[in-house]
């Protein structure tokens, strides 16, 4: 069945995949990327892959290829892990790739419609000196946001639409609600966040996290996309514990799991498995969400103890 998709949101502005076209020939079609990918792992459809992912950009940028229902589920169906990218010989950056075929995709899948209406109504008053700003509506953000402090704010900062391939407005409007409120200080977690407080005093919650009271015999789960930096300073926390790291994607971006919910079922059981029955520590509350559902699971933020 052809999967629905309207174009409304199109965006009219100069192709942003041209600036890609020699690092798109750059790709021998070696195929080393498929066995990383795990989207195509379970799809094992090469239009799944991230080769395939890269000759669909070839065909729209050259006009051999229309932009069809296909297509767009093709170029969404990636969940900008980057474990691709760990294998590519020729290094290409098939993740930027990929998001500047989304920017100039027409259409958009229905539930990416959705995600992008809901994140653009998201409303809250922003009342304090210091916000964490999370996205998440889970309780933990409250009662972390109490212990720091801090006033929370739950809609996050519109990552799922720059990932979805639109213009994040939500960031904009949020940095202005919080000049308006006066706003000393940022807190966020997810590193990429970082780049929407430049100019703010914003601060990293790990950074504020005293130790972990972890107990015994777990995993800890990190994105293979979290920038190495802040990879090192969670392991940090777990010195000279026995700790084993799962850097896979568990399917558990909100754009991806919404749009894909059996490809990030899949995806989700695939890390719980290599988790060998000990507890998963997520460093995500997005993943911490996705993952519970299917086994022992709790965040970083619920076993840390945070300076005074
Ligand atoms: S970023 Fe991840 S999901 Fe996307 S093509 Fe690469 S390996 Fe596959
Ligand atoms: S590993 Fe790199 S060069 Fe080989 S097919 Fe994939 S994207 Fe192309």
């Amino acid at each position: 069945m052809e999967r629905e998709y309207n174009n409304q949101f199109a965006l009219q502005v100069m192709k942003m995949l041209e600036k890609y076209y020699k690092e798109i020939l750059t790709c021998t079609g070696c195929a080393f990327c498929k066995k990383a990918c795990q989207v195509y792992l379970h799809t094992r459809k090469e239009k799944d892959s991230p080769k395939g992912r890269i000759m669909i950009s070839y065909g729209l940028l050259t006009g051999e290829l229309k932009e069809d229902a296909s297509i767009i589920e093709a170029l969404q169906k990636c969940a900008l892990c980057r474990l691709c990218e760990s294998v590519c010989p020729s290094m290409i950056k098939i993740t930027d790739i990929i998001k500047a075929a989304r920017h100039d995709l027409k259409g958009m899948l229905r539930e990416h419609e959705r995600i992008m209406q809901e994140i653009e109504a998201w409303n809250e008053p922003i009342k304090g000196e210091r916000l964490l700003v999370m996205n998440s509506k889970n309780e933990i953000v409250d009662e972390i946001a109490k212990k720091l402090h801090a006033a929370a704010w739950h809609g996050g900062c519109g990552g799922a639409i720059e990932r979805i391939g639109r213009e994040n407005e939500m960031a904009g409007r949020l940095i202005e609600k919080i000049k308006e409120a006066g706003v000393k200080q940022v807190i966020y977690y997810e590193p990429d966040c970082k780049k929407y407080f430049e100019g703010f005093d914003a601060v990293n919650i790990v950074d504020l996290i005293e130790s972990v009271d972890a107990g015994e015999s777990y995993a800890v789960h990190i994105p293979y996309d979290f920038d190495g930096e802040f990879v090192e300073k969670v392991k940090k926390l777990f010195e000279k514990k026995d700790v084993e790291y799962i850097h896979e994607c568990c399917g558990g971006r909100r754009e991806f799991k919404e749009a894909f919910p059996e490809e990030a079922e899949k995806m989700a059981k695939d890390v719980i498995q290599k988790s060998n029955g000990r507890k998963i520590i997520t460093i995500s509350l997005e993943c911490y969400e996705h993952l519970k559902k299917y086994g022992n699971v709790i965040d970083l933020l619920h076993i840390a103890k945070f300076k005074d």
